[in-house]
């Protein structure tokens, strides 16, 4: 979750610009100089495409905060540039920046803007890694393949699915910050596979190896396995590259077979490079946005935190948190919202979150010191009848964190008194506490000679899935073994 002054609707990032560059698409037929193809949905003037990312980067940047700076933002650029310079289009001016998120992700808007996320540059190995998922990114843009892709949308963001079953009153909805979903297009197999033809080829004139494309995929690919593993069957849809990129299986074959038209490239990988820019980057949440540690959700910089009943998933999302039990069908959303007038908990409540709503009573309480009021009505989740319990507690005047909880009618008494521990459980961070409750960081060590997967698997800051996640972020295939001397990535607090 991402704190804003007042409330931090993320506005369709992507969507609305989608629906400008269509306005100004003007009727021709021109041949694109890097696919080769004539396309009807015409060009749109270098100018005019320059105007519209710088509009739609605005859009990324409120939905995602800040860009990360420094030696890591500096690393991408330059890769970038590199990759940048032997492109047919050298009437756009690149730009790159790093998404500050756990999630791996990658794509590109109009106007040259190309975005990476600090999840993805953990996964990577090297330089040449970084130069293909960047090649394939201005490939979308050299094959003009953004505004051809406006009627694919995607709904993102678990937390807003959710909520409208969970409160099935699009009154409630919007009070609740919904309307507010991040919708991003997702590209077409045909553009995937042009995309990565033409990273390849960029990656190749840059001077790297062009097979660094199909190894990312691949990695991409493991890190997914990985991560459903995890999670059980029920994978959540994330926003996250396999979203925005749709990856099939003959993907990874394919481009590797297209790197064989190249010549190997530098010897160089670019490994140090690489493993020297992320050496102490945040992995996971970060502090920032607020992060998980088993059942609690902490966020030191603001100073707060609380827990949510055993065996509950916690996601946290630009937006919100949402923490749900498969079993029992609960849903518990967090979020905080602000209101100018500064009224107290209960009249917030009933006079601006939940104004004109058939809510019942609303109690006055206080949490752990602050101020805090409560209501319960009926409502549903996932099509069943439940009870919506919703909580507001004072944080400063005027600004309020909320719980929205939904039980399922009928759930048991046990269940109920956990949820009603877990809106008590919200509470301020000591200094001392906001001081020692770290991120996970990345860190870099060499292999001794002694090392295995498993002793420095050993190392990381996790408590399950140890060696297969050192494995799946250093790009290891099971059995496979270290190599003395080498640098190797693991997580750490
Ligand atoms: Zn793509």
């Amino acid at each position: 979750m991402r704190m804003r002054t007042t409330q931090w609707t993320v506005t369709g990032a992507l969507g609305k610009g989608a629906l400008v560059v269509s306005l100004l698409m003007v009727g021709a037929c021109s041949v694109n100089p890097a696919t080769g193809e004539k396309q009807f949905t015409a060009f749109m003037p270098a100018g005019q495409e320059a105007s519209v990312g710088a509009s739609e980067h605005e859009k990324v940047q409120q939905a995602y905060g800040k860009f990360m700076t420094g030696p890591v933002a500096d690393y991408v650029s330059r890769v970038g540039a590199k990759v940048a310079t032997n492109t047919e289009r050298p009437d756009v001016q690149y730009k790159f920046f790093v998404i500050d998120s756990p999630i791996v992700n990658a794509f590109a808007i109009p106007g040259g803007y190309v975005y990476v996320s600090r999840g993805l540059l953990a996964l990577a190995n090297n330089e040449a890694e970084i130069a293909g998922v960047l090649g394939h990114e201005i490939g979308h843009i050299t094959a003009r393949h953004s505004a051809e892709r406006m009627s694919h949308g995607l709904l993102v963001g678990l937390g807003a699915a959710v909520l409208s079953a969970a409160v099935g009153d699009p009154g409630v909805s919007r009070a609740a910050g919904l309307g507010s979903e991040l919708y991003i297009k997702s590209y077409s197999r045909g553009q995937e596979s042009q995309a990565d033809e033409l990273g390849v080829r960029y990656l190749s004139h840059a001077g790297y190896d062009p097979q660094a494309m199909a190894s990312f995929l691949k990695k991409l690919d493991a890190q997914t396995k990985l991560e459903q593993q995890i999670a059980g069957s029920a994978s959540q849809s994330e926003f996250n590259y396999f979203s925005t990129h749709p990856v099939t299986s003959d993907r990874i074959v394919q481009a590797s077979a297209q790197a064989q038209n190249y010549p190997a490239g530098s010897n160089d990988d670019g490994r140090g490079t690489h493993m020297r820019a992320i050496n102490g980057m945040i992995y996971g949440d970060s502090p920032e946005q607020g992060f998980v540690k088993g059942n609690n959700f902490y966020h030191t910089k603001l100073g707060f935190m609380f827990s949510v009943p055993n065996g509950f998933a916690i996601n946290n999302t630009p937006a919100q948190v949402v923490a749900a039990d498969k079993a029992s069908g609960t849903v518990v959303l967090f979020d905080a919202a602000g209101n100018a007038q500064k009224p107290d908990p209960a009249t917030y409540i009933s006079q601006v979150w939940l104004a004109g709503k058939d809510i019942g009573k609303v109690d006055s309480t206080t949490v752990n010191g602050m101020r805090a009021a409560t209501a319960a009505f009926a409502g549903s989740v996932n099509g069943k009848a439940a009870t919506i319990r919703v909580m507001a507690i004072e944080w400063e005047p005027g600004q309020f964190f909320r719980f929205q909880l939904a039980i399922p009618t009928g759930a048991s008494a046990s269940i109920v008194n956990e949820l009603k521990r877990t809106t008590y459980s919200f509470r301020r961070l000591t200094d001392s506490e906001k001081a020692s409750i770290r991120p996970a960081r990345i860190q870099i060590v060499n292999a001794g000679p002694s090392d295995t997967p498993a002793t420095l698997a050993a190392r990381m800051a996790f408590s399950s899935y140890r060696e297969e996640r050192f494995r799946v972020l250093n790009g290891l295939a099971t059995g496979e073994g270290l190599n003395g001397g080498t640098q190797y990535k693991i997580v750490v607090e």
